[in-house]
């Protein structure tokens, strides 16, 4: 169903068994499981899906190495256990990444982990070897059962300056293991989403409408495009608004305080050498203040990342330059001799954690698990309000899994089946061995007289969902968009016509990764605004003020120059 059609259904029948608000990952993954449930389900997003803190973690799919010095075993075999559903679910997006840590000693931070215990701990001290290969067998020994990856390894210092050229001399050892790299995490999500409403007819997903208010039985939303009001009247209410959770449950006079979010920033850098020493792997490593952070290898970019710092307002978090020199401070210190500065950053993006509301000073010991808070009904509400506080990305299905079950039982209804071995979006019937994913794009290509090298493309985009989007970009004229000519005009209308893209934005920083990698100029923003102008009946002006109001997102938010937004080439839609 097209937006309107889903707007008008709902001010029709405004009676539905559960709202969820809030379409990060976290939102998204209980829509999908309550629709599996033939649960009457509603989800909202005051803007795009996956635009909050799931448009910006490090995009790890990963056990979190770091929580068993916390003690959080539980957590972290959880994780290991969705690492390795995302892995086989999600075939075409989720990859197995070999991470390096450097060391520095050989005994330090032992008495982390019973400090923590005794809670005498304020700051994790440096990992040596003996911890870090204690945690690394634990982590083995966790996925004993079903290996999606290879196991860990410890490399001698000579072996691992040899492999990551310009690593600083000082480390003793290096030790290596395997998580996983989500480089769309976005796209999970919105397919997902769409999953959740191919399976059922009453489920229904809306961006850009926010909850305003609530009263009774009724929660008001706004139309965010259209600027009209209207209501709906849930059984339950599902709060997933992460890090606004607080806020959604004063608007809706239900206030809490359950959140104490951290924001975190990455930068994306353009820098051939510093790629080179990554040598395929991503970086983690501790830095002198107790913070794990990352260099990741992002296609022909490298993203780094993360900051930890509390924050009260969502709305303001951006990635400031003080969080710029922290990160070129640290590069210094885990790669001196690599000069990387201010001209090599392409890209910054920032995000808050819904982490829960505590009194622990170090935001690094905040715990990362989840835990579903309820408000019962009242007089002012007469629908009870699950708040989804904390969780990660890489443990969304499990969360999802865990509230649903909890709304069921409310419902008085069974769960009809699990969402624990179901495919994602393109990860269906997705090839296994490289033989059958070449045969795959051959098919594909033959079918639709496209270049084999254009649906290898597509493939490695969307999955199995290439042979539509394929299928779809062959039935007309189609070019490369001039400046980015991995995208084409009609991919761009397929996306319009397919993937709930209601702004320029939605499809420049989330449906494609040409934000993330700094591909984004004057031209760029041009053509694809008019390419998906065509398909959702954009005025001229319209299409202007697309572009304006993605430039500026651009420049205010992720640090793009101005200059590189001016239009170059007049004649590039032409
Ligand atoms: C810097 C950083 C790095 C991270 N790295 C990783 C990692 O590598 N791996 C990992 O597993 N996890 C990671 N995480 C954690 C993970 O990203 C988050 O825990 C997860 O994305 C939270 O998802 P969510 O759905 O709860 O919240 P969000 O994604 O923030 O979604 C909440 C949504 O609610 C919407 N909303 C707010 N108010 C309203 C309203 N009034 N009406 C309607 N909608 C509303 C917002 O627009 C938003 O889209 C990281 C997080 C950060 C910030």
């Amino acid at each position: 169903m097209k937006r309107e059609e889903i707007v008008s259904a709902v001010r029709s029948q405004p009676e539905v068994d559960v709202l969820v608000v809030g379409g990060g990952i976290n939102g998204i993954g209980t829509f999908r499981d309550l629709a599996l449930q033939g649960v009457s389900v509603l989800l909202v997003d005051k803007a795009d899906f996956c635009s909050g803190a799931s448009a910006a973690s490090s995009r790890m799919a990963h056990g979190g190495i770091r929580y068993l010095e916390n003690g959080e075993f539980r957590l972290v075999r959880e994780s290991l256990a969705e690492r390795n559903r995302l892995l086989k679910n999600a075939p075409h997006a989720v990859f197995p990444l070999l991470f390096t840590i450097p060391v520095y000693g050989w005994w330090s931070g032992i008495l982390n982990a019973p400090l923590k215990f005794l809670g005498l701990l304020k700051r994790p001290s440096e990992r040596g070897v003996v911890v870090i290969k204690l945690g690394m067998t634990l982590y083995d020994w966790f996925t004993r059962a079903n290996r999606m990856t290879g196991t860990h390894a410890l490399l001698s210092r000579q072996d691992a300056l040899q492999k990551h050229s310009h690593l600083n001399p000082n480390i003793v050892m290096a030790a290596t293991y395997y998580d996983a790299l989500m480089p769309q995490a976005e796209r999970i999500g919105l397919e997902i989403v769409l999953d959740a409403e191919a399976e059922s007819p009453q489920a229904h997903a809306l961006n850009y409408v926010t909850v305003t208010g609530a009263d009774g039985e009724s929660v008001q939303l706004q139309d965010q495009v259209s600027d009209q009001t209207f209501a709906v009247r849930p059984k339950v209410v599902v709060n997933a608004s992460g890090a606004w959770i607080d806020f959604v449950n004063s608007a809706m006079h239900r206030p809490t305080r359950f959140i104490g979010g951290t924001k975190g920033s990455h930068i994306v850098v353009d820098h051939p050498a510093l790629l080179n020493t990554l040598n395929g792997s991503a970086i983690f490593f501790e830095n002198k203040d107790g913070r794990m952070c990352i260099f990741a290898p992002f296609e022909d970019k490298v993203i780094i990342g993360a900051t930890d710092i509390r924050i009260e307002n969502p709305d303001e978090a951006v990635c400031t330059d003080e969080e710029i020199d922290y990160f070129l401070g640290f590069t210094e210190h885990v790669l001196p001799g690599l000069k990387v500065d201010r001209s090599h950053i392409v890209y910054h993006f920032c995000g808050v954690r819904p982490l829960p509301s505590t009194d622990v000073d170090f935001a690094g010991l905040i715990s990362r698990d989840h835990s579903i808070q309820v408000s019962e009904p009242n007089e002012v509400t007469r629908f009870p309000i699950y708040s989804l506080v904390g969780g990660k990305w890489t443990t969304f299905r499990a969360f999802a899994e865990q509230t649903t079950d909890r709304v069921l039982v409310f419902l008085g209804r069974a769960r009809r089946g699990g969402t624990a071995d179901l495919p994602i979006g393109g990860g269906e019937a997705y090839p296994q061995s490289d033989d059958q994913r070449q045969a795959w794009i051959e098919t594909a290509a033959a079918d639709t007289s496209l270049p084999t090298e254009r649906v290898t493309t597509l493939f490695e985009r969307y999955g199995t969902r290439a042979a539509e989007v394929a299928r779809y970009t062959a039935s007309g004229a189609d070019r490369p968009l001039a400046s980015a000519p991995m995208y084409s005009e009609r991919e761009i209308m397929f996306l319009a016509e397919h993937e709930k893209v209601v702004h320029l934005e939605d499809v420049i920083v989330r449906r494609s990764i040409l934000g993330l990698l700094g591909q984004v100029n004057g031209d760029v923003l041009q053509q694809t605004a008019a390419a998906l102008g065509g398909v959702l009946g954009w005025t001229p002006e319209q299409v202007e003020a697309e572009i304006g109001q993605t430039s500026a997102l651009l420049q205010q938010w992720h640090g793009v120059p101005a200059e590189r937004l001016q239009l170059r080439a007049p004649d590039a839609h032409a």
